[in-house]
């Protein structure tokens, strides 16, 4: 509940922010949301359609600039410039004010296409002196893998809080590190597991809890690309830390975790490279795996970095069934579910679930932001990058012997994950 001086002060403020265009013609006044705190107006619009009609999300609603978290991000390369900085334009909480960059050229064009100023600008030396930089409180790590260890040490010793891209590390000892060097300097650690803040993943998610499936048997998914140059980092082990796995592979492992919630206690994996292939004499063309959970729930997964896009998962359960394909993608996910019809006892039901796509990345941001704002554990913490890696660790092992390892039973469902994202718009 707000009372009446915020809720008046909250209106003033909408009004002198859009020149009393709100309530131009006084037709429809906006209802003022009640919970909104007074420095954050929130605007909500009188409905268009009928109750049969799909719920809108509303005006975003976004923070003002001033009170947005501000980020550095690090490393300039493909996700950096394709997805994450453009994402800033769709976030209400994060505002980008940092670049670090090995390249001055590069980092100043991207500069000045995002608006970053000069001081602003840092390279991996000067790194360190982002603990002068008071705009600064999240640093994005968007470095190769073998790197992600070392700037979330410096970053949280800097005084910042860090989001680091997937997968966490190459090590479950260098994911320890982090851990406990954000542990030391009380930072935020959150490993940006995309999809575990993305609608369609959600809505399975909560299928999956509500038992609306039944209970819960068998998972199936492959995500797999074809890789071009073969001198990149992705194909270099010790900044890769392996190949089709840990960079696609990783995704499969995670969804069969976060849809059932449990975590794996028996693992056996299956490598392969094609001889010869340049791209592959140092980490794995293709890999393939399984799960056993607890609850008997299993999980088939392959991976690959030799075939054609390929993105697709499939939850399987007593009742129901959700599948997505494309299920991994950054856009475009389409999700069915299928079930005995509740009106047609004699029929199944297949329906098609569309939820809006709002970016992904913009979406994990804000819900980082938020725990900064708010003092609140993200839902992917570094617990949960470390579990991943963990258990890749366990597969090469397993595809190496050629036999399943066992790996210690988790002590309660969601183990290592935060609360629940709440919805981001
Ligand atoms: P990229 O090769 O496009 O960019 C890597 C950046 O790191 C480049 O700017 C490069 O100059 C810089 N760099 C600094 N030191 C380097 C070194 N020693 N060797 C190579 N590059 C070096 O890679 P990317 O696709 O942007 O991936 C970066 C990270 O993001 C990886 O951890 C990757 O797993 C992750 N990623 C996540 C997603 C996702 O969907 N969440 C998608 C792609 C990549």
């Amino acid at each position: 509940m707000v009372d009446d001086a915020s809720r008046l002060w909250t209106r003033r403020r909408v009004l002198g922010a859009t020149g009393g265009l709100l309530t131009a013609g006084a037709w429809m006044p906006p209802v003022l949301a009640a919970a909104a705190p007074p420095s954050s107006p929130q605007v909500k619009l009188p409905g268009t359609f009928a109750k049969t009609e799909r719920e809108r999300p509303g005006p975003p609603n976004p923070q003002p600039e001033s009170e947005r978290v501000g980020w550095a991000v690090v490393g300039l390369g493909h996700l950096s410039l394709e997805e994450i900085l453009p994402a800033f334009g769709q976030s209400k909480r994060s505002k980008l004010v940092a670049l670090v960059s090995g390249d001055r050229a590069k980092a100043q064009a991207i500069a000045k296409q995002y608006g970053v100023s000069d001081k602003g600008l840092y390279d991996y030396t000067s790194f360190d002196q982002l603990k002068d930089n008071p705009e600064v409180q999240a640093v994005y790590i968007v470095l190769p893998n073998s790197m992600h260890a070392e700037f979330t040490v410096r970053a949280a010793q800097a005084g910042k809080h860090i989001f680091c891209e997937k997968p966490m590390a190459n090590t479950p000892a260098e994911c320890q590190q982090m851990i406990d060097a954000c542990k030391k300097a009380d930072r935020k650690l959150g490993i940006a597991y995309r999809l575990q803040y993305e609608p369609h993943h959600r809505a399975v998610i909560q299928m999956a809890r509500n038992k609306e499936l039944g209970t819960l048997k068998l998972f199936t998914a492959n995500n797999g690309q074809n890789q071009g140059e073969p001198n990149q980092w992705r194909h270099k082990k010790s900044l890769a830390g392996g190949g089709a796995l840990p960079d696609v592979g990783i995704y499969c492992l995670s969804a069969a975790r976060y849809f059932s919630g449990e975590e794996p206690t028996e693992v056996q994996g299956f490598s392969y490279s094609t001889p010869n292939d340049p791209r592959f004499k140092e980490v794995e063309e293709s890999f393939a795996f399984h799960l056993s959970f607890p609850s008997g729930f299993q999980a088939h997964c392959t991976s690959s970095y030799s075939t054609h896009e390929t993105k697709d998962l499939r939850l399987m359960g007593t009742d129901g069934w959700a599948a997505m394909d494309p299920g991994f993608s950054y856009n475009g996910l389409r999700l069915r579910v299928g079930m005995k019809s509740k009106s047609f006892p004699k029929a199944d039901d297949t329906v098609e679930r569309g939820f809006s796509q709002p970016s992904q990345f913009a979406r994990e941001m804000d819900h980082f932001s938020r725990c900064v704002q708010e003092n609140v554990v993200p839902h992917t913490p570094g617990e949960e990058g470390l579990a991943d890696v963990r258990i890749i660790e366990a597969l090469y092992r397993s595809a190496q012997d050629g036999k399943a390892v066992k790996l210690e039973a988790a002590k309660k469902l969601e183990a290592f994950r935060g609360p629940p994202p709440k919805e981001e718009g």
